[in-house]
């Protein structure tokens, strides 16, 4: 028996469902180091004004660690962030998790078969395995927009929010038209003194009561009622497998979905500001927005709606191309992510010295969401191609880290000392996914962050089904595995 060294990067949903899997399977030489300053990622990160998650808190959970008495059916930031922390010290994994700490660079060593990482904190770590659970949305996307740095008010982007901010009474203005954009402008618009959304690319926004609570009556039966709690979740899983067809394949239940979206607008918003709002491509080809409060807030007396491009930014607020100044004393930047900066910057070098750069100068491609050419004895949880808004992200995360322990644990009996999945096994993935690609409302000419710069796809375009069975066990003919009885 040898015991990996095991080090996970990232203490987010994936860093935590891998902590969990290594502790159930009895790892014990293993660490999770995440650079910020508490566990969560995004939620972490994100504590913008209305942050609240956009899908039911009951499917949004570990369901190794099932929360009865969710406040709010959709539950806020705060909350999630909360839960994180309480997960965390409930399963005692607090020990193993050291915040502050990021991993600037890790390089594999052709030698000894292993990754040597270099931190922050000017040590250096050496293991035989690592599992990168960086985040897709952790990078902050800025917009070159010219004068930006010559506002005289503040400037804020969502992803990095400075609670200290007043927002109450002032002109805001909001760049940005996906989730985020749109819980922030619902949240901050009833009491600014004027909010300015501007927005470029409209997107389809489904109306759901997001401020339900979840009643106390409910928290009680699923704290008493043995089993209802974990029967809960499998029906919102069984129902997300819905969701994961509705986007995968055309039928009628897509086609009602987007009825649904379409009748969310017409039903809100009168002409002319419909018009505004009409997103040109369809329902559901990007990561969809949902809200209770949206069209409410932007035909609020004190909103409005630009629909006129930027042109630049100047001291006293935002220029469009039509030359009107839209004066404001507080810009939110809600302009996402650089989502397939994944991983970086951190510095990765691979066997040969392959980087990571250069192995993904098209954008992110792995192997089944875990493994990438080149790079031995590293696996990524939540990496390239994660099902963002179809099938639950705890339920994948869950599901690869088990894949992931399969490696470890043949490492730990001694039967293998390295493993690297080929470029034939990734590329066959990789046209696999082009091809499920056909049918997918991803595919009907909208331009998301779903498509990567190469002409790839970062999405996971089939069903549950086909996701449990590709990670239900390592298939060695898809990998260069060097078993110890071999090695020379
Ligand atoms: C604002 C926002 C709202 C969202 N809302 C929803 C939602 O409602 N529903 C939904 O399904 N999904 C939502 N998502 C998607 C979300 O990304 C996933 O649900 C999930 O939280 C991703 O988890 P993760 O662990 O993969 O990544 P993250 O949560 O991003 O965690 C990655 C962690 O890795 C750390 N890290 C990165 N690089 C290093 C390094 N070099 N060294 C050390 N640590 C490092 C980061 O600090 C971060 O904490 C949202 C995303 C954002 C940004």
């Amino acid at each position: 028996m040898s015991e990996p060294r095991v080090v996970v990067i990232g203490a987010g949903v994936a860093g935590i469902s891998t902590a969990h899997v290594l502790q159930q399977n009895g790892f014990t030489d293993w660490v999770v180091l995440e650079k910020g300053s508490d566990v969560g990622g995004v939620w972490y990160w994100n504590h913008y004004p209305g942050l609240t998650c956009d899908v039911p808190s009951q499917i949004y959970q570990f369901a190794f660690a099932p929360k009865a008495d969710w406040e709010r059916v959709w539950a806020t930031g705060p909350q999630i962030q909360q839960y994180h922390r309480d997960v965390v010290d409930r399963l005692g994994l607090r020990d193993r998790i050291r915040c502050d700490t990021e991993v600037l660079a890790a390089e594999f060593d052709d030698v000894s078969g292993t990754w040597t990482l270099t931190l922050n904190t000017g040590e250096t770590m050496v293991a035989d395995f690592v599992v990168c659970a960086t985040g897709v949305l952790h990078n902050p996307s800025i917009p070159d927009i010219e004068g930006l740095a010559d506002f005289d008010g503040d400037v804020v982007h969502t992803a990095r929010w400075d609670d200290s901010l007043v927002t109450d009474g002032r002109r805001i203005a909001v760049i940005g038209t996906g989730s985020t954009g749109v819980q922030v402008v619902s949240a901050l618009q009833p009491k600014a003194a004027h909010l300015t959304h501007f927005v470029r690319s409209p997107q389809w926004v489904l109306w759901a009561p997001m401020w339900l609570p979840q009643l106390g009556l409910v928290s009680e039966a699923f704290k008493r009622v043995p089993g209802l709690l974990d029967q809960t979740h499998r029906a919102l899983l069984w129902a997300s497998g819905i969701l994961a067809d509705v986007v995968t394949t055309p039928s009628w239940r897509r086609r009602a979905v987007q009825a649904y979206a379409r009748l969310s607008l017409r039903a809100q918003v009168p002409e002319p500001l419909r018009e505004g709002l009409r997103p040109d491509d369809e329902p559901l080809c990007k990561r969809q927005v949902v809200s209770g409060s949206y069209y409410r807030a932007v035909k609020a007396r004190n909103a409005s709606l630009v629909t006129e491009g930027i042109s630049r930014v100047e001291p006293a607020g935002v220029r469009t191309a039509d030359g009107a100044l839209h004066e404001a004393d507080l810009l939110v930047l809600a302009t996402g992510f650089r989502a397939h900066d994944y991983m970086r910057p951190m510095r990765v070098t691979g066997r040969d010295g392959i980087t990571l750069d250069a192995a993904w100068a098209d954008g992110p491609r792995a192997y089944r969401m875990t493994a990438i050419p080149g790079l031995p004895n590293l696996f990524t949880v939540l990496g390239p191609n994660s099902p963002t808004g179809s099938i639950s992200l705890q339920y994948s995360a869950d599901l690869t880290a088990k894949y992931i322990a399969q490696w470890l644990d043949r490492f730990r009996r001694g039967e293998i000392d390295r493993v690297e999945v080929t470029e034939e096994a990734t590329a066959e993935f990789n046209r696999q996914v082009a091809e499920a690609m056909g049918p997918t409302v991803w595919n009907t000419g909208c331009n998301s962050w779903y498509l990567t710069e190469g002409g790839g796809i970062d999405l996971w375009p089939f069903d549950r089904a086909t996701m449990d069975r590709m990670l239900a066990a390592p298939d060695d003919a898809d990998f260069h595995v060097r078993s110890t009885a071999t090695r020379g």
